[in-house]
């Protein structure tokens, strides 16, 4: 399997060793065998958000995709949904949104892993995953799992204190839904998806390339800046939403990675901002300033 077959952008060369795990005793079994040969990893969800290098690689990914359970525990008005990292956001929500539970009505149109979402904070401007997070499964370096309660990350705009237990895996997350009145939450959810028809959904993107700097919107500067149609190689930013970067012809992560830096350059040189990278990397690393 290659980076180009794992992520939505389609790029990225051989993972010679690809690990996946069906549950938490098989991750833990991985992970003890890695940290005891003092090797480093890296871990893929549903590539949605990363940018993978074009060069094969010898270092460990470890896949969560299989890792699907999904557990129900009713409490009053109240539903704790315990979801293995692998589980689709889209599948999760689809299943809210079918038993008219409250809680993840800003996520349709975002693709992507349980995992991922919550490591990122995932969100729109009408929410985000961690309000619902209950408590999060975490395998640590040598595959010991601890459980963190929501309450006790941080969460911010695009990011979580997970992000900083480095070589550590969201193995299941415990959700906290509402019950709620079922035409309310399919009109919200519908709301949320009304947003997508200003993006380049069905082309291969990895989402948006840069957070939004405070009070104003990365895509607006990147478009002011003239950003829309500038090409590399095969990676061209979209005509829909300067934000995102398509793979238009056979792009390679080079391209990509130097495309992202010309537009940041672009903006950085007209308006004094410095964009941080929101598109995250594997193998290979995105400018200087995250990613
Ligand atoms: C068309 C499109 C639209 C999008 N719209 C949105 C949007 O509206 N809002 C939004 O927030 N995002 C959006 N995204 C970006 C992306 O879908 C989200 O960031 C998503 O939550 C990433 O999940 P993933 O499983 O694909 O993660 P990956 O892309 O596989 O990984 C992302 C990062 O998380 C890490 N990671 C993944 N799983 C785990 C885990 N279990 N434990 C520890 N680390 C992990 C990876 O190492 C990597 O650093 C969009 C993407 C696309 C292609």
């Amino acid at each position: 399997m290659t980076g180009a077959d794992l992520t939505t952008l389609g790029i990225g060369g051989k993972f010679l060793d690809l690990l996946v795990p069906e549950d938490g005793n098989e991750l833990s079994l991985m992970m003890r065998r890695i940290h005891s040969e003092g090797r480093s990893f890296s871990v893929l969800g549903g590539g949605s958000n990363v940018l993978v290098t074009d060069e094969d690689m010898e270092t460990p990914v470890i896949l969560t995709t299989s890792m699907k359970s999904v557990r129900i525990n009713r409490e009053g008005e109240r539903l704790l949904v315990t979801c293995g990292a692998g589980v689709a956001l889209r599948d999760l929500m689809a299943m809210t949104l079918r038993e008219g539970w409250s809680g993840l009505e800003f996520a349709p149109g975002i693709p992507g892993t349980v995992g991922g979402a919550v490591v990122g904070n995932a969100g729109s401007r009408y929410g985000t995953i961690g309000q619902s997070v209950h408590s999060v499964r975490l395998m640590r370096p040598g595959g010991a799992s601890t459980e963190i309660g929501g309450e006790d990350i941080e969460w911010g705009y695009r990011m979580s204190g997970l992000q900083r237990e480095e070589l550590s895996i969201v193995w299941e997350v415990a959700f906290s839904f509402r019950e709620s009145d079922r035409n309310a939450v399919l009109a919200e959810a519908k709301r949320s998806a009304a947003i997508r028809g200003m993006q380049p959904v069905g082309r291969r993107t990895a989402g948006c390339v840069f957070m939004n700097p405070p009070e104003d919107s990365a895509g607006r500067l990147l478009d002011l800046a003239g950003c829309k149609g500038l090409s590399v190689g095969g990676a061209v930013v979209s005509d829909i939403h300067a934000n995102f970067i398509e793979n238009a012809e056979g792009a390679s992560a080079a391209d990509v990675a130097k495309l992202a830096d010309v537009c940041r350059e672009r903006v950085s040189d007209i308006f004094g901002v410095r964009l941080r990278f929101e598109l995250k990397s594997i193998g290979m690393s995105l400018g200087d300033c995250g990613g």
